[in-house]
């Protein structure tokens, strides 16, 4: 399935030709996930590197072709580029594990995590879907991967003095980021347009290479659009509905098209969420025209070779559109279809509220067979709010499955583990990475060195966060009291707790500061200080968000607590993974049964950062008692959850983390680390999850259809 589209990046100067694979490394983010490509670009030029965010292609752009000479002298840079090129060419060569079966799937998500160099995500749905094209790159699984250009990304968190969180702009410099343009037959960047969609929207097309997988990102910033259009991709998740519609028809039916116009082959669509969810009426369209089926029968296929995600607990979460915001826009697309408006409007129609409008989830869940949840739990949880949607299955259950997410482990393993796990078995480990037993050396790992690699990873966090606060006060001056709350006075050495995701109210962000006398004792305490780490942004549209993040902001500002609550600015996967690596506990008290799955308490747990959570998403399937701890009760009051929280960091944990023995560590604890990594990274691994796919959706529709 390697791609060969011709396509271009224009800011990549001429290399020389002893270096001229330098130019498919860095437009192609597998150097992302394995040290040997990362280790390169640093050593090309680590001040260069530092300066371009870790962004090959802004890096090549910047340096002199004087310079570029200079490496090709470097023996020690040509030797790490002789194996990371070979490496790479060894990679992409590889035959597929999958080659047969399944048949190719197309992937489409409103948003991918990819790297920090291509800004297009906000969270974890996003993260997910990153992590699903690089596994299906190391599984050889044949896939391709829609998504959308955001020309101005996701906000950039920017805090003012009183806690208030600002957005600032920064848009993507395209040529810049590790994306390429698609050409077509005559060169010119490869456009579609959006069929039988009033007004008529054009997109044009950017990949991105992810290892042996393609994604395909849609742009309508285009000139042959009005400006009203230019704007349909510049934010994601934007709150002006009217945008919010015609994004997601962008992104499903303009997808869909780009997929078709390219020839590329695939026979299996994959939704993950309802954003992209109007792709089905795109494939209805296409099975009766191209393989001249009647309407019925091409739903019928429609039906069983989709595959819909819902990520939703809360029916109120989903994308509802007016049927006038739909008639609009589709009044010539149910035509095409041989649809009557009824019969169109009626398949996204939620029975519970049936003049509410068109139902995206609903949409899904009618016209995809195969659907699934993102954790045991959420799927009780889906089954019962969709119950009067959902089909029965043969034992007169709500017909839908669950797929628990899982993490790419190269991405998010810390240098540390990934040289020791390298060392042990090879290349070969991310074969054998979602078997128990492959995790077992972890047990011949030393106490010691356990306990030492994370005080490493804090005081390089401690440092990083400093640095940033440096900075910023070079350039902008800022409030000691500013400062302290963004972690001036972080201390390296004591027991640290981070929080850090969405800063949303079902999370709780603030659950921890319910009681601020008893934290202050907590944290205050001489001879088992503690510290909190906090980081996330707010939706721009969500006051009650921002609101909760104020209140952490200026609680952190509180001389009683002698900076030891931090905040940090701009969580993205660069701040992400410093904290994930850096901090003792991960915190989690998403108010139940609201979060679906999450999956950062997964890639703290792989590191040996243990997991503080309320039983929620996936810690029910990943609790086993001495791998982290739980809390809280169903359904949540933040009172006793509070209370609880307090109490198990009073008598459990922190005297766990401070019984430490004569050679400086506290042996309990690190055994608690080791148990925490055997435990999560087999199960909660992203190589199980596409095998869950496969074994659950992909290979059964696949052998269907030969
Ligand atoms: C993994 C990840 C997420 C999602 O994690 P949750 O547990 O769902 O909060 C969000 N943001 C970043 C940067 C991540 O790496």
């Amino acid at each position: 399935m390697i791609n060969k589209d011709p396509s271009v990046n224009i800011a990549i100067p001429e290399l020389p030709k002893e270096i001229a694979g330098l130019k498919d490394i860095a437009l192609n983010l597998w150097w992302t996930w394995n040290p040997e490509g990362k280790n390169l670009f640093k050593m090309i030029n680590p001040y260069l590197w530092k300066e371009s965010h870790h962004n090959p292609i802004a890096m090549l752009k910047n340096m002199s072709q004087k310079e570029l000479e200079r490496i090709v002298k470097d023996e020690s840079i040509m030797r790490a580029y002789s194996f990371a090129y070979n490496s790479f060419k060894i990679y992409m060569e590889d035959k597929n594990i999958y080659a047969d079966e399944p048949l190719p799937i197309a992937y489409f998500c409103a948003e991918y995590g990819l790297h920090h160099s291509v800004p297009i995500y906000s969270g974890g749905l996003g993260f997910l879907a990153g992590d699903i094209l690089k596994e299906s790159s190391d599984m050889g699984l044949p896939m391709v991967g829609i998504g959308f250009m955001y020309p101005n990304g996701y906000v950039r968190q920017v805090m003012s003095a009183d806690g208030w969180q600002n957005g600032a702009e920064e848009p993507i410099e395209k040529d810049v980021a590790p994306i390429e343009r698609v050409l077509d037959k005559e060169g010119k960047h490869f456009t579609i347009k959006v069929p039988f969609i009033d007004p008529v929207v054009y997109a044009s097309v950017w990949k991105i290479n992810v290892g042996r997988v393609t994604l395909y990102l849609l742009d309508t910033d285009i000139e042959q659009n009005d400006p009203w259009d230019r704007a349909i991709s510049s934010r994601l998740y934007t709150p002006d509905i009217n945008q919010r519609l015609r994004q997601q028809i962008v992104l499903g039916i303009g997808g869909y098209r780009v997929l078709e116009e390219l020839g590329i082959e695939y026979s299996i669509l994959h939704l993950n969420e309802g954003h992209p969810a109007f792709a089905l009426f795109e494939r209805i369209r296409s099975f009766i025209e191209k393989e001249k089926l009647s309407l019925e029968d091409a739903i019928e296929k429609v039906k069983q070779t989709s595959v819909f995600t819902t990520h939703t607990p809360l029916q109120a979460a989903t994308d509802v559109y007016s049927f006038d915001m739909i008639s609009n826009a589709f009044k010539d697309y149910w035509q095409a279809l041989g649809m009557s408006k009824e019969q169109f409007m009626g398949l996204g129609i939620n029975p519970d509220n049936p003049s509410a409008g068109f139902n995206m989830t609903v949409f899904g869940i009618n016209m995809c067979n195969n659907r699934n949840a993102v954790s045991k739990k959420h799927c009780k949880v889906a089954s019962d709010i969709w119950s009067h949607v959902l089909p029965k299955n043969n034992k007169g259950k709500p017909a839908i499955d669950y797929v628990t997410n899982g993490v790419h482990i190269p991405t998010w393993l810390n240098d540390e583990l990934y040289e020791i796990i390298n060392e042990k078995f090879r290349d070969k480990w991310k074969q054998i990475q979602d078997i128990f037993l492959s995790w077992t050396f972890v047990d011949d790992i030393e106490d010691k060195k356990v306990w030492e690699f994370s005080q490493y990873y804090k005081n390089l966090m401690v440092n990083y966060i400093r640095d940033k606060i440096r900075m910023r006060y070079a350039k902008d001056g800022i409030d000691p009291a500013v400062a302290m709350a963004e972690g001036v006075l972080l201390d390296p050495d004591i027991l640290t707790i981070g929080f850090a995701r969405r800063m949303a109210a079902y999370k709780r962000p603030d659950l921890i500061l319910s009681d601020l006398d008893r934290l202050e004792k907590i944290l205050t305490n001489k001879e088992r200080p503690v510290q909190i780490i906090f980081a996330g942004k707010a939706h721009p549209a969500d006051i009650e968000g921002k609101k909760i993040l104020q209140h952490i902001f200026k609680t952190a500002q509180e001389t009683r607590f002698a900076g030891r609550i931090a905040f940090v600015e701009d969580y993205g996967e660069n701040v992400a993974k410093y904290l994930l690596h850096g901090v003792d506990i991960w915190l989690n008290n998403p108010q139940l049964p609201l979060e679906a799955c999450g999956t950062s308490g997964m890639k703290a747990s792989i590191n040996g950062t243990l997991h503080l959570s309320t039983l929620d998403g996936w810690w029910p399937e990943g609790y086993n008692e001495k791998n982290g701890w739980a809390f809280g009760e169903e359904p949540s009051d933040n009172v006793k959850d509070a209370n609880e929280l307090y109490d198990l960091l009073e008598k459990e944990i922190i005297p766990l983390y401070y019984s430490v023995n004569d050679e400086g560590y506290s042996p309990k604890w690190v055994a608690m680390k080791k148990e925490a990594i055997k435990s999560v990274a087999p199960k909660f691994s992203a190589r199980r999850m596409m095998k869950d796919y496969l074994k659950k959706f992909y290979i059964p529709i696949s052998n269907k259809l030969k």
